[in-house]
């Protein structure tokens, strides 16, 4: 595994052409950064309303088969598995050769089995990219970009990966970046479910919660996520979501699968997924995953 960072690896000269499919919270930011660095852009999204916002520095495209034609790199910025590879499959049409797709969404790593397969039967060279960060990161082309795949793919996408990211963690086997993901999204959902417990525990223990992030503050267990989620909980502003709940529920759900399927037990990952999917049951699949806090207990 390597580590490059947008302050130290060489910047490209290159301009590759970019097509963005998906522009919700994160494919937003991201094609505002992709155009910031001076790459031509064009973006589609299923909702076209949702994308006409960026039509001061992109091209907005009626289909993702117009959106793709001419791009050296098409970055994929969709909900799950099922939404790429529908996407992918309208895309094709405008598809040109040596196109490398750089999927950033988060799949897990049999969704990006599935996609490579997709990619591998039509010639596609296939960057696996997810990234760590949420709405604001993804705003001021701060995330981390877990990329893996072969070296000439990261190369392709470099001018992309900087644009977005502040740093790549870069894995050479296409899957390896979906895999690293789930275990970062991991510890996101387990302490995100772990304030929402504490904050709970207090309340019901008959002690005002605010004492919780207050007593941990500046302390070996405290992080600027616990006070950020904490406080959205007690202030109750979850509706304006950096990272949907539903969002979180389909990581959760992809999390367990994936332990199971590589044969180990996640007693928290499995009781997480529980409460978010309860969350999204009880109507707060829109609101922030810190509403997990306002699911019934
Ligand atoms: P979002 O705002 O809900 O955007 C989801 C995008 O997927 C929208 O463009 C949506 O189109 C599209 N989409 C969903 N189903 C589709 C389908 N069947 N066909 C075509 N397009 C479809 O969510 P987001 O937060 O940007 O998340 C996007 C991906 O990034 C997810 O995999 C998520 O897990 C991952 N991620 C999110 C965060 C975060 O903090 N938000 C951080 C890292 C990674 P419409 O606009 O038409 O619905």
């Amino acid at each position: 595994m390597t580590e490059t960072s947008a302050e130290n690896s060489a910047t490209s000269t290159a301009r590759p052409a970019v097509a963005l499919l998906g522009t919700g919270i994160m494919g937003t930011g991201m094609a505002r950064n992709i155009a910031a660095a001076g790459l031509p852009l064009t973006v589609w999204n299923r909702t076209r309303e949702r994308a006409e916002p960026l039509a001061d520095v992109a091209t907005v495209a009626g289909s993702p088969a117009d959106a793709v034609r001419g791009a050296d790199v098409v970055v994929v910025m969709l909900m799950d598995a099922d939404a790429v590879l529908d996407v992918l499959a309208q895309a094709e049409p405008g598809l040109r050769d040596g196109v490398v797709v750089v999927q950033t969404s988060t799949i897990g790593p049999d969704g990006t089995r599935r996609v490579a397969d997709w990619a591998g039967q039509r010639g596609v060279q296939l960057l696996d990219a997810p990234v760590l960060g949420t709405k604001g990161p993804a705003e001021q082309g701060k995330l981390v970009v877990l990329a893996s795949g072969p070296a000439a793919a990261r190369e392709a996408a470099r001018p992309v990966l900087e644009a977005v990211g502040a740093r790549a963690v870069e894995q050479d086997e296409v899957g390896s970046g979906s895999a690293l993901k789930l275990a970062c999204n991991n510890l996101v959902a387990t302490l995100v479910e772990s304030v929402a417990e504490s904050l709970v525990l207090a309340r019901a223990l008959g002690v005002d919660p605010h004492l919780v992030l207050e007593a941990v503050r500046g302390g070996a267990m405290d992080s600027p996520y616990v006070q950020l989620k904490g406080t959205a909980m007690l202030e109750d502003a979850l509706d304006d979501a950096a990272f949907p709940l539903a969002g979180a529920a389909k990581d959760t759900r992809l999390i367990v699968e994936a332990a199971r399927a590589a044969g180990v037990e996640l007693a928290v990952a499995e009781a997480v997924q529980r409460r978010f999917a309860a969350a999204v049951e009880a109507g707060q699949g829109s609101a922030d995953l810190a509403a997990t806090f306002r699911a019934p207990r």
